[in-house]
């Protein structure tokens, strides 16, 4: 064993299963957002090579392939990859930016969902340059239209397994039609790859949220697919890979356990039952999202019968879930004397005019005073990525917790560069006469 192992194997002892939002230093984060401004997402890299070693030891046969779309930034892209993970990609932006991360393509999966002509073009082009990145296919037409653009590589097939799980209803993906065949049309397919490409295997996804209560859900999942990959191979086609997608849950609440990863393995192992197949999973919001926060500042205090209304910087623009999801996440004032105003019934409210546009409803937290900085937990996952324009407000910046650069703050020019330009209105106006 060299001495690099030896740090590793000991810097993984010592790394908590979670980070908690309390665990993150209060002084580093306030002179972030004093250099940086706010809203901010802080991002630590370190933090993601923790998490990436948790899952290589507990699943350590398996094709583990981070779900790159939680979190795209090209730090985080290296990191992972750095790590010894593959990427799975959503998108033909995320192959190319995958490749461009200095990825290679044996590490690249591409999972087409009703995939766009654009995107099947840009990744078929990828392909021939990188003859040995995967696509996950999840229709027969798509098989079709693969074949049609010349491509014969590794080809996976999703199936939809009839059970899903997740934390939200609109995350919920296993069961929907939308993904995936049917299991009962799935052994006709895979032998249509086997024919015309190179099976790659079998993959399903249930959805995102496997925690310590929905593991029966995942259970029947595996157990489909150990299934089906056993009738594949008595028809003679090798299976190769069977991908039991991602969703290993994190813990928002503060007082939520972490998810028991040994246990979400152990049931995986026995739940698929005798295969000669490699296991493959897709963890995103795993690898990343206890790597960071968002940053806002307080610049509205308003007292009302019900509550206090903190008024702040950052919102559903910078971070959907709470509005898109009803997601939970904890909430941490970052005031030097926080501790010593006592608690009320604070609701952080961003700047949009709409009703979602509300980080926590109603949550017992320190009183708020204007300019106070507050910290919100589990930001690493989806939050930066989900972000947008409406309301003409710029994009934050994202930094490392060290103070590099991730993603530099958008400007308004930036959102304003992609109005029509002058001469274009002009012609548009001459056509309307
Ligand atoms: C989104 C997605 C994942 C990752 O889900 P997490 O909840 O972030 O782990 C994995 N696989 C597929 C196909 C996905 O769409």
């Amino acid at each position: 064993m060299t001495d690099d192992t030896i740090d590793e194997q000991e810097s993984l002892g010592a790394a908590p299963a979670v980070r908690r939002l309390a665990d993150w230093d209060r002084e580093r984060l306030t002179s972030l957002a004093d250099e940086h401004g706010t809203p901010l997402y802080v991002f630590d890299p370190a933090r993601v090579r923790e998490n990436c070693r948790r899952l290589q030891n507990a699943f350590p046969d398996a094709e583990i392939q981070y779900a790159a779309k939680a979190h795209t930034a090209r730090r985080t892209l290296e990191t992972v990859h750095d790590a010894g993970l593959a990427i799975e990609c959503a998108s033909a932006g995320e192959v190319v930016r995958a490749l461009d991360a200095g990825v290679p393509g044996s590490a690249v999966t591409y999972t087409a969902v009703n995939p766009p002509a654009r995107d099947l073009a840009v990744v078929v082009d990828a392909w021939e340059a990188n003859p040995d990145l995967t696509i996950t296919a999840g229709a027969a037409d798509t098989i079709d239209r693969l074949a049609e653009r010349g491509f014969d590589g590794r080809l996976r097939l999703r199936v939809n397994p009839g059970v899903g799980a997740g934390h939200h209803e609109k995350v919920v993906t296993g069961g929907h039609p939308k993904f995936g065949v049917g299991l009962d049309r799935a052994p006709a397919l895979a032998a249509r790859i086997d024919r015309a490409f190179e099976f790659a295997g079998i993959h399903a996804h249930a959805g995102s949220g496997i925690s310590g209560d929905d593991l029966a859900d995942h259970r029947e999942l595996v157990r489909r697919l150990g299934e089906l990959a056993r009738t594949l191979d008595a028809e003679g086609i090798p299976v190769g890979t069977i991908d039991v997608g991602g969703g290993f849950g994190v813990p928002y609440r503060g007082d939520a356990p972490a998810l028991d990863l040994d246990a979400v393995a152990e049931a995986t192992r026995a739940a698929l039952g005798e295969v000669d197949a490699t296991l493959a999973i897709e963890p995103g919001r795993y690898v990343v999202a206890d790597a960071g926060v968002l940053l806002t500042r307080v610049n509205t205090v308003k007292e009302t019968p019900e509550m206090v209304v903190a008024g702040v910087d950052a919102g559903m623009t910078t971070l959907l879930r709470p509005a898109m999801y009803d997601a939970y996440h904890a909430v941490r004032s970052l005031a030097p004397e926080a501790s010593d105003r006592g608690q009320v019934g604070v609701t952080v409210a961003g700047p949009a005019c709409e009703t979602a546009d509300l980080l926590c409803e109603n949550r017992p937290l320190p009183r708020p005073a204007l300019g106070d900085l507050l910290a919100i937990g589990n930001a690493g996952a989806y939050g930066y990525e989900m972000a947008s324009t409406y309301n003409s407000r710029p994009r934050p910046a994202e930094v490392t917790v060290d103070g590099d650069p991730l993603r530099r703050r958008e400007s308004l020019a930036d959102v304003a560069r992609l109005d029509a330009p002058e001469e274009q209105k002009r012609r548009g106006k001459e056509c309307d006469r």
